[in-house]
């Protein structure tokens, strides 16, 4: 679903699509300049770099690659190294079915990376956390190299009294615990209209039952943590509150239970860090717009969730909260409509993709103006002197 599946709807949306998004796309020509025809032609930028975080390690490389050779550039493409394997079946199959002059893989770790970005490019697409997309963009800023950023961030769920709870606790549990919580759009924490609190915890507790069983440990659906550095930091998180559900450990099969967590506060690390795995705190509020104020003043989140039956209250949140894209009344799926963009706001990152999107951000929009032989209004030529009530009259 999240990697290979994936893959196939942005390939295969690229392909049926690719001859309309590269026509060049004719546009007016002001009077003033006329007679002229005007148009925007795509072309490649050149050797675009594309660097992969480890959690969807398939996905999150290839699919750039879907736009940046649909856009007709050549590319390499650094995988993460926290995921070894996989780097290793990308890069023989990439060896496989390209020539390495027009994609290649390499692999490594940070060095490798700076040593990349050290180079000249004609692009940077780099997906990965907030903190090294900072790095980035510096070193793009070194040769003014455009450049895409997929972060991070902690994307917000609310869910409002009047909401579907059973639908709700479904697509919550799923969306989190999908990839043991391993997924940059995963819902990070959980706002729930006080009243309806219980209840929903209740719904909860018994999806991640129905979805893992009663030991979501030999569940063959559950994932792990994908290294000890971050199975700690998650641990450690677990102190951070009460836990209503879960909770269990094992430091050696890096697996970490499905957990909600309640009675956490705001200042809490849980609550100021993006978690990335499957801890769930859940929050109460009273006032919607004390929620909104409080949203406002954290950065930029990559996604946000709203589970309400109102549509006074989606267009209310929607329309005074800045993130990268989200859903009403379901959790990630937006991300596999090859129709929207996909990108962050702020530290969630700049630019986006998937579809036609990925083909723009891979393309340079050049401007072409062709005049055409159709005579030559004397008017702009200089001397003005009486011409010049006409040149205000046209500019106007
Ligand atoms: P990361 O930033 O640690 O690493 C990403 C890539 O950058 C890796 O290939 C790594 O080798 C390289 N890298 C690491 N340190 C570097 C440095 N100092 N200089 C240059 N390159 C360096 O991210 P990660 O841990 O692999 O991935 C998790 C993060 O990525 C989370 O924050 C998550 O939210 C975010 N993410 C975002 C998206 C998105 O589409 N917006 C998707 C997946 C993950």
């Amino acid at each position: 679903m999240a990697e290979i599946g994936f893959l196939y709807t942005e390939i295969r949306h690229a392909v049926r699509h690719l001859r309309r998004w590269m026509q060049p796309r004719r546009v007016p020509t002001p009077l003033a300049i006329q007679p002229a025809v005007s148009w925007i032609q795509p072309e490649p930028y050149g050797q675009v770099l594309i660097i992969g975080p480890w959690n969807y390690p398939v996905q999150l490389l290839l699919a750039p690659l879907v736009g940046a050779i649909a856009a007709g550039n050549c590319a390499v493409l650094k995988p993460s190294e926290l995921a070894p394997r996989t780097s290793e079946v990308v890069a023989g199959l990439i060896a496989r079915t390209f020539p390495p002059e027009f994609v290649t893989v390499v692999t490594g770790g940070v060095e490798v990376a700076q040593e990349l970005l050290s180079r000249r490019w004609d692009y940077i697409f780099f997906t990965g956390s907030t903190a090294v997309g900072r790095m980035v963009a510096r070193a793009a800023a070194e040769r003014l190299t455009p450049y895409t950023l997929e972060l991070g961030g902690k994307s917000p769920c609310i869910v409002t009294a009047d909401a579907d709870l059973d639908l709700a606790a479904r697509r919550i549990v799923w969306g989190k615990f999908f990839n043991a919580g391993q997924t940059c759009v995963a819902p990070d924490y959980l706002l729930v209209e006080r009243p309806v609190m219980q209840s929903l915890l209740e719904r909860l507790k018994g999806c991640i039952q129905r979805f893992f069983g009663p030991d979501p440990a030999a569940s063959p659906d559950y994932a792990r943590i994908v290294n000890q550095r971050h199975f700690d930091r998650l641990a450690g998180y677990l102190r951070n509150g009460q836990v209503a559900a879960g909770g269990q450990t094992d430091r050696d099969r890096l697996y970490i239970a499905p957990t909600l967590l309640v009675d956490v506060d705001w200042n809490a690390p849980v609550m100021q860090e993006e978690i990335f795995g499957p801890i769930l705190p859940v929050l109460p509020f009273d006032d919607l717009e004390e929620v909104i104020g409080r949203l406002r003043q954290r950065p930029r989140p990559l996604a946000l969730y709203l589970f309400t039956r109102s549509a006074t209250v989606r267009d209310r949140v929607f329309g005074s909260l800045s993130f990268g894209g989200g859903c009403v009344n379901d959790t990630l799926v937006h991300l596999s409509n090859p129709h929207l963009p996909f990108g962050g706001v702020g530290e969630s990152g700049t630019g986006a993709y998937h579809g036609r999107f990925s083909f723009e951000t891979f393309s340079h929009r050049k401007a072409v103006l062709q005049s055409l032989p159709l005579g030559d209004p004397m008017v702009r030529y200089q001397p003005y002197g009486r011409k010049l009530w006409l040149i205000r009259k046209v500019m106007r």
